[in-house]
C-alpha cells in the first residue's frame, strides 16, 4: 500500500483516542520506530480513565475511607473539597502523558476523527477546519460513555450519570443508585460511607451478580452497616424532578422512591457515533461494540480496535494491554501469550473485591469438583492490627487439592493482594508452594498461607508431603 501520494498528513500508525488503550498503542508503535499520531477530540488527554472514571472516583473513595475512620459529618462540605488533590493528580497525569507522547515523538492532533476509508481519516478541529490523515495502520481506541435510557431523563443536575456525579456541588442527603454493576456499586458504597442515605435498586437479585455470592454478601453487609439498602428485582420506568427538591423514580411494580439525587449507572455504550465506520468496512457486534478477532483486528485489514470500544471487561488495566497488543500485532512484533484466564479484576466497592482465575462455581463446573481454602481476615494478625477484620480470601484448587485455579478476595487491600495469586496462576504454582514459602509477618499476604493450609487439611494427610504435613500439624 503506497501512502506517498495524495493530500493529507501521512503516518505509519494513527491512533484515535488518548485513553489508556490509545496511549499504550501509540507508545508501543513509537518505541518500534514508527511515525505515530494520536487524534484526541477532548481538550485533555487521558480519556475517561483520568478525567471522569478511574482516577477521580478512586480519589473520592479514598476520602470516603478516611471519613469512615474519622466519623465526621461531611454533609455541608462541597464535593470539590472532598476531591482534594484530585485536580492536582489529574493535572500531573495530564502533563506526564503529554510529555510521554512528546518524548516518543508522537504527534498529538486535536480534533474529532472519522473514516473516509480504512486508511484515510478526516479530522475536524474545534474551529471547524478539516484535515485528512492517512496511515496503513489505524487503531480505534475511542472508549465508551454512560448509557442513559430515554425514559430516565439524565439532566446532570438532579438525575446524574457517572460522568456528572462528581460535578455535584454538595453531597446529597439521599441518593438513589440505579444499577447493580461495578460502577453503580462502587458509587453506592462510596456515598453510603460518606454519610448519604443510599438506596441501590436493580433488576437482579444481587448486585455484582457476576461475582461469587460469598464475596457480594460482604458488600451488601457493609452497605447496610452504612445505612444503605439494596432493592432487588426493581426496574425503573421513569424519573421526574418535582421542581423543588426531590426526584421521584417510579418502578415497574408500582413502587415510587423519592431521593435528593438519582445516579443512573446502567452500563456504558461504545463511542462509535460519528466515526463513519461503514466507510472503513469496520463491523459492529450486536451489542454495538467494534468487532475484533483474537488479535484485536477489526473486519477491515490493518484497522485494529482496543479498550472499552470493543466491550467487556472495559477496564483501564485491560485496555492498556489491549492497546499494546493491537500495536504489536499490527507491526508484526512478537505478541506475548494471551493472559485471558489470568486477568485480574478489581472492584473498588467498600470493602474492595478482587478476583483472578476461576471461582468456586467455575472450578466445580470445569473440573467436576474443587477444594476451597478460606482465610478470614479476622484470623490474620495484620487484619487485627489494622482493624480490617471483615474480609475473606478464598483459594480455589482442583478436586485433588493440588493446583490453584483461582483466587477470590473481599476486604481492604484485596485489589493489591490478588496479584500474588495472579503470579501464582501464571507460574502454575501448586497449593503447597503457598505453604512452603515464608511470608512476612504480620502481613495480609499471610492469608494465602492460611487458605493453603485449609486446602491441605481438606485433601487429607495421606496425600500430603511429609514436610507439608508437619507444617500443617504445627499450625492447625
Ligand atoms: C466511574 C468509573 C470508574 C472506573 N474505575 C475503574 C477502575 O477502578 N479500574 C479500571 O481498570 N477501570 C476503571 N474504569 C474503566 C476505565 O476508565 C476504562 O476501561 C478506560 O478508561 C477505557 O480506556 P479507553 O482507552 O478504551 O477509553 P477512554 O478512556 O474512554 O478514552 C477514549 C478517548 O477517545 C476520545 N475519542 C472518542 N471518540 C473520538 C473521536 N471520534 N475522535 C477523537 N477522539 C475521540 C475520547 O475523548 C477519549 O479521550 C472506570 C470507569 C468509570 C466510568
Amino acid at each position: 500500500m503506497s501512502f506517498t501520494q495524495g493530500p493529507g498528513a501521512i503516518y505509519d500508525v494513527v491512533v484515535i483516542g488518548s485513553g489508556p488503550a490509545g496511549q499504550k498503542a501509540a507508545i508501543q508503535a513509537a518505541k518500534a520506530g514508527r511515525k505515530v499520531a494520536v487524534i484526541e477530540r477532548d481538550r485533555r488527554v487521558g480519556g475517561s480513565c483520568v478525567h471522569t472514571g478511574t482516577i477521580p472516583s478512586k480519589s473520592l473513595r479514598e476520602h470516603a475511607l478516611r471519613q469512615r475512620v474519622r466519623r465526621v459529618d461531611l454533609m455541608d462540605e462541597p464535593i470539590q473539597s472532598l476531591l482534594d488533590g484530585v485536580g492536582m493528580t489529574v493535572a500531573a497525569h495530564d502533563a506526564y502523558m503529554i510529555a510521554q507522547l512528546e518524548r516518543n515523538h508522537i504527534a498529538l492532533l486535536r480534533g474529532r476523527a472519522s473514516f473516509n476509508g480504512p486508511h484515510e481519516l478526516s479530522m475536524r478541529r474545534i474551529d471547524g477546519s478539516q484535515i485528512s490523515i492517512r496511515a496503513p495502520i489505524v487503531i480505534i481506541a475511542t472508549g465508551s460513555r454512560p448509557r442513559s435510557p430515554a425514559h430516565l431523563a439524565v439532566d446532570h443536575e438532579h438525575v446524574l450519570d457517572s460522568d456528572s456525579i462528581l460535578s455535584l456541588a454538595y453531597l446529597p442527603r439521599t441518593l438513589l443508585v440505579l444499577g447493580g454493576g461495578v460502577i453503580a456499586s462502587e458509587y453506592a458504597a462510596m456515598f453510603a460511607a460518606l454519610g448519604c442515605k443510599v438506596t441501590q435498586a436493580d433488576q437482579l437479585d444481587q448486585p455484582l451478580a457476576f461475582l461469587d455470592p460469598e464475596l457480594t454478601s460482604f458488600y451488601l453487609e457493609e452497605l447496610r452497616r452504612n445505612g444503605g439498602e439494596y432493592i432487588p428485582r426493581a426496574e425503573a420506568v421513569s424519573t421526574r424532578w418535582d421542581g423543588i427538591s426531590q426526584v421521584c423514580t417510579e418502578f415497574k411494580d408500582g413502587r415510587r422512591i423519592l431521593a435528593d439525587k438519582v445516579l443512573v449507572g446502567l452500563g456504558r455504550l461504545a463511542n462509535v457515533d460519528g466515526l463513519k465506520l461503514e466507510a472503513a468496512g469496520v463491523a459492529l457486534t450486536s451489542r454495538g461494540h467494534v468487532q475484533v478477532d483474537e488479535n484485536l483486528q477489526t473486519t477491515a485489514a490493518g484497522v485494529y480496535a482496543a479498550g472499552d470500544v470493543i466491550g467487556p471487561p472495559a477496564l483501564a488495566s485491560v485496555s492498556m494491554e489491549q492497546g499494546r497488543r493491537a500495536a504489536c500485532h499490527a507491526l508484526g512484533l512478537l505478541v506475548p501469550s494471551d493472559p485471558v484466564s489470568r486477568l485480574p479484576s478489581g472492584v473498588y466497592t467498600i470493602p474492595e473485591i478482587a478476583t483472578v482465575g476461576l471461582d468456586e462455581h467455575g472450578a466445580r463446573r470445569h473440573f467436576g469438583g474443587a477444594i476451597v481454602g478460606r482465610a478470614k481476615f479476622e484470623e490474620i494478625a495484620r487484619g487485627q492490627i489494622n482493624g480490617c477484620q471483615r474480609g475473606l480470601l478464598k483459594l480455589i484448587a482442583d478436586p485433588g487439592g493440588r493446583r490453584v485455579v483461582g483466587v477470590q478476595i473481599v476486604g481492604d487491600g484485596a485489589t493489591e493482594l490478588v496479584h500474588i495469586g495472579q503470579l501464582g496462576l501464571t507460574a502454575e504454582l501448586d497449593v503447597d508452594a503457598y505453604v512452603d514459602n515464608v511470608f512476612n509477618f504480620p502481613t495480609m499476604a499471610e492469608a494465602y498461607r492460611i487458605a493453603a493450609f485449609d486446602i491441605v487439611k481438606q485433601r487429607g494427610r495421606s496425600t500430603t508431603s511429609d514436610m507439608v504435613a508437619d507444617a500443617v500439624s504445627a499450625v492447625l
